[in-house]
């Protein structure tokens, strides 16, 4: 007899998203917009048995697949597609927005990897053992060292595995926390996500695995222990999707404030980077069918978050060489160092505020920068006075402050602010600012897993058929996440579990 665990707490998405709205989702997401409408046509290969005729005729849909994947972000596609080509055919991905991706879309400085050959080319000596350890310390030793392991291992063969669908990641780069370049980006150096989502989505279309849009989902079902299924509102008709397994790449709570505050209240009022379909379900389904949820309350925020727009300046500017001053046009801290202590540096700055300043080199080699000065967000000069104008900074302060900064490199000067990582000097001409304070950003607990990416109990119990992939879980991050480290979990961990399921269902 099969039961249906409900979710409790208003994390339903629409309802939710309201509360808190990424202004900008749709923008800069037409190349995967365009491929929504391919994706809910539920492509050949993977007619589902199809039972009842929906709200209505009374009697309730109901679909049978091998494997449930709910969202479509970089967990659930890579899922989908390490399934698929480990033998499992009959799968169906749910989206419960009108437009796949979720904050995968978004994701721009890179993903991290280690010991990978595009390292090797470029003469970058790195190690599984370094990216843990500077994983486990960025986290202050609260992440799990098995799943942080397990992630490291495994990294140089998610980029290979993502090169042999077309998605290149060859261009290295440095985030914060991190002592050498591990953090990998399209070859051109633009933002991660836009290559990243519109590659997984094709390679899912390839394989003619179905993609629901605009379908929700609700509920686990469970029978005795054993999850067997979802409720799904598919455009407004209500439906059971009966499965062997189903896998929760829900991704984070960002957008659902009411959520945020319940772990976080401190929190409250801060704007977020995600979209408006990170409200938290997959917390609440996987916890109402028995899941452990770990680590709640440690919700990252980010340091450089332009706050009318709610747009993420990317890490990548300053591990390209920009700095962070304040009102009176000065550097207050190491830009390098990790968002937590960044952001909570720059609160303590008169205003709360940062202005995130760089130089023409920085603006040609971040991508990004061009979309966020279409955004309007970027202030100007053609020198250092006049940028100190254009932000109503101190000319004279702006001056020393990057002279000061010149010096790290040009002089070999100790950095006061313990700086040592992508330290490159201003060069004369077009300067540029951008105007930051800390925005929510990343939900880093989330469901406990192993490595299998089974969905545990408290007693360390797998749930049986219920897996776990992406933001959704927690372990990994701990207390900080290192930028770079969420797609890496994505992609290994995405890879991982439609691996794990489909050779568990053989
Ligand atoms: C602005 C921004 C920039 C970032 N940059 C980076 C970066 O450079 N490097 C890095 O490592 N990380 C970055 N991150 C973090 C990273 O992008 C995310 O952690 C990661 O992409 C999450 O992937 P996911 O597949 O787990 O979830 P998502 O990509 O968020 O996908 C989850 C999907 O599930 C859908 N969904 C949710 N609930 C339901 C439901 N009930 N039914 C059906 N569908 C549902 C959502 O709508 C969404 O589409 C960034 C995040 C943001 C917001």
């Amino acid at each position: 007899m099969s039961t249906i665990v409900k979710s409790t707490l208003s994390a339903s998405g629409m309802e939710a998203s309201r509360l808190l709205t990424r202004r900008s989702f749709v923008a800069g997401i037409g190349a995967t917009a365009a491929l929504v409408a391919l994706g809910g046509l539920g492509l050949s290969g993977c007619a589902p048995k199809t039972q009842g005729s929906g709200a209505a005729g009374g009697e309730e849909a109901s679909e049978d697949y091998d494997l449930v994947i709910v969202g479509t972000g970089g967990a659930g596609l890579s899922a989908a597609i390490s399934a698929y080509d480990a033998g499992l055919t009959n799968v169906v991905v749910l989206e419960k927005m009108a437009v796949n991706g979720g904050n995968t879309n978004f994701s721009s400085s890179g993903m991290n990897a280690s010991e990978t050959k595009f390292q090797k080319e470029q003469n970058i000596e790195d190690s599984n053992e370094l990216f843990v350890t500077e994983t486990l310390d960025g986290g202050h030793n609260t992440g799990d060292p098995e799943l942080v392991q397990f992630m490291g291992d495994n990294s140089a063969a998610a980029i290979d595995w993502l090169d042999s669908l077309g998605i290149k990641l060859d261009n290295i780069t440095l985030t914060g926390g991190m002592s050498v370049k591990r953090c990998h980006r399209p070859t051109d150096g633009s933002a991660v996500g836009l290559t990243l989502v519109p590659g997984l989505v094709a390679a899912v279309q390839e394989r003619g695995i179905p993609m629901k849009m605009s379908c929700e989902a609700k509920e686990l079902v469970k029978d005795g222990d054993a999850v067997v299924g979802v409720k799904v509102d598919e455009k407004g008709k209500a439906k059971t999707l009966n499965a062997k397994a189903v896998i929760l790449a829900t991704g984070g709570l960002g957008a659902n404030q009411e959520m945020v505050t319940k772990y976080r209240p401190d929190l409250a009022g801060y704007v977020t980077t995600n979209q408006p379909g990170a409200t938290g379900d997959g917390y609440v389904m996987a916890e109402n069918a028995g899941a452990e949820l770990i680590q709640m309350d440690q919700i990252q925020i980010h340091p450089t978050v332009e706050q009318d727009t709610s747009t993420l300046v990317a890490e990548g500017v300053r591990g390209g060489g920009a700095i962070l001053v304040n009102a009176d046009g000065e550097r207050f801290f190491d830009e390098m160092s990790t968002r937590d202590k960044v952001s909570a540096a720059e609160l303590e700055q008169p205003g709360g505020f940062a202005w995130c300043v760089f130089d023409q080199q920085v603006y040609d080699a971040n991508k990004a920068i061009a979309k966020y000065d279409d955004a309007g967000i970027v202030q100007k000069g053609a020198s250092v006075a006049e940028l100190a104008e254009a932000i109503d900074v101190d000319a004279a302060a702006l001056a020393d402050t990057i002279a000061a900064y010149n010096a790290i490199t040009t002089d070999g000067v100790a950095d006061e602010f313990g700086r040592t990582e992508g330290c490159i000097a201003f060069a004369d001409g077009n300067m540029y600012a951008i105007k930051v304070a800390p925005g929510i950003h990343h939900a880093m607990g989330g469901i406990r897993i192993n490595t299998k990416n089974e969905a545990l109990d408290a007693a360390g119990n797998p749930i049986p058929g219920l897996y776990a992939a992406g933001e959704v879980t927690g372990g990994i991050h701990g207390n900080n996440r290192i930028g770079g480290n969420a797609v890496c979990d994505i992609e290994v961990f995405g890879k991982n579990v439609g691996e794990v399921v489909a050779a568990a269902l053989a």
